[in-house]
């Protein structure tokens, strides 16, 4: 489900953009000679380079930048009626179809998630994420009915999608299926837009869409990037603990930004495709570090719905570089897996 941008969202994201360039601030903005912030898939993104080639246009280059995300959009959006991605949902056949490039990629991405996370990331949940008010349907605010949730959950399931690399083309066996590419479309993005900036000879830069990161080189002051990781309370905006990275990838999911709540209960946009409801657990936020910000988007929010036990089990297990926020009783408790830990280690 990929919003369309809007105020509310933006304002949120800008704070987070803020947060961001106050990791960077013994440079300040102004410095860097690209800077670029603006709306898509409803959420904000902020490019930076501390070198452009002399070749490099300005100007052009956000243009540029721009147009390949609004094509993204235009592929992956569920908010976008005409996208490659709303067409196959629309389409209750269950012959095979043809999709582009970038739907094929990220699509056999989620697939290969669905199955390392046991169906913990699930990109066919996009009826139970509507239900409950996350979707492209108005919000509604309350718990949908048993029955009509039951109903979504028979027609949720990764097993019901199947892709044929070789001929790009995927079909599903369940007229109604419904993909929602939320969790990993930003990644992807963030991982396109990068590419883009190597192919133009930037080799120092981050690229940032809703909070999932990819950086590269070195910031202006020729260190790494400083790049925050938000305490996750939904009050306020602070900063758990700024990490520095380079020639990396980093998202983060987290229960404490976009939810509601009724009678008391606090409902995460993070549904657990086994139960078909939002996630409960004590899990605060999931950060992961990884080659490519599609798989990190993925990854935090399997881990987010697999929960601190078997999330960080799993983790361990894959040699995934992951930090566990958890709520406790007084505060929060940080959970690092070896491959986190080794990240920030001092290399020789
Ligand atoms: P976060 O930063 O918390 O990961 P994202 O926007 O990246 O937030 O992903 C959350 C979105 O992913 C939800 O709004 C929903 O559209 C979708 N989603 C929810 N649960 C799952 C799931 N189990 N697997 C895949 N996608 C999901
Ligand atoms: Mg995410």
């Amino acid at each position: 489900m990929l919003k369309p941008f809007n105020k509310k969202v933006a304002g949120l994201c800008l704070l987070l953009i803020f947060l961001l360039s106050a990791c960077d601030n013994q440079a300040p903005q102004a410095k860097y000679p690209f800077v670029y912030s603006d709306g898509i898939m409803g959420t904000s993104f902020t490019i930076k380079a501390s070198h452009l080639p002399e070749t490099v246009k300005h100007e052009l280059l956000k243009t540029q930048i721009k147009s390949l995300l609004d094509g993204l959009n235009a592929e992956l959006s569920t908010y976008e009626s005409q996208s490659a991605l709303s067409l196959f949902n629309q389409n209750q056949s269950v012959d095979w179809e043809s999709v582009p490039s970038a739907l094929l990629t990220v699509l056999t991405e989620s697939q290969r998630i669905s199955q390392l996370s046991a169906g913990a990331f699930d990109i066919t949940v996009g009826k139970l994420v509507n239900l409950w008010g996350f979707g492209v349907d108005p919000m509604n605010f309350t718990a949908p009915e048993e029955t009509i949730l039951n109903e979504a959950l028979v027609n949720t399931g990764y097993q019901h999608l199947v892709i044929d690399a070789e001929t790009s083309k995927i079909k599903k066996d369940l007229p109604e299926l419904y993909l929602d590419l939320s969790a990993i479309a930003k990644g992807y993005a963030v991982d396109k837009v990068a590419l883009f900036l190597e192919e133009q000879g930037i080799n120092d830069y981050m690229v940032e869409i809703g909070g999932e990161v990819r950086l590269k080189g070195k910031n202006i002051n020729q260190g790494a990037w400083r790049i925050a990781i938000e305490k996750p309370t939904p009050e306020k905006r602070m900063i758990q603990k700024v990490v520095p990275l380079s020639n990396i990838s980093m998202a983060t999911s987290g229960d404490y930004r976009n939810f509601f709540e009724s009678k008391g209960i606090r409902y995460s946009h993070t549904i657990d495709p086994r139960t078909g409801r939002p996630i409960t657990h004590k899990l605060a936020s999931v950060t992961i570090l990884s080659d490519t910000a599609m798989t990190a988007d993925a990854l935090a929010t399997a881990m987010m719905v697999l929960g601190e036990e078997q999330g960080y089990q799993l983790a361990e297990k894959q040699q995934i570089a992951a930090l566990f926020i958890i709520k406790t009783a007084d505060g929060f408790e940080e959970k690092s897996t070896a491959a986190f830990i080794e990240f920030f280690k001092e290399k020789p």
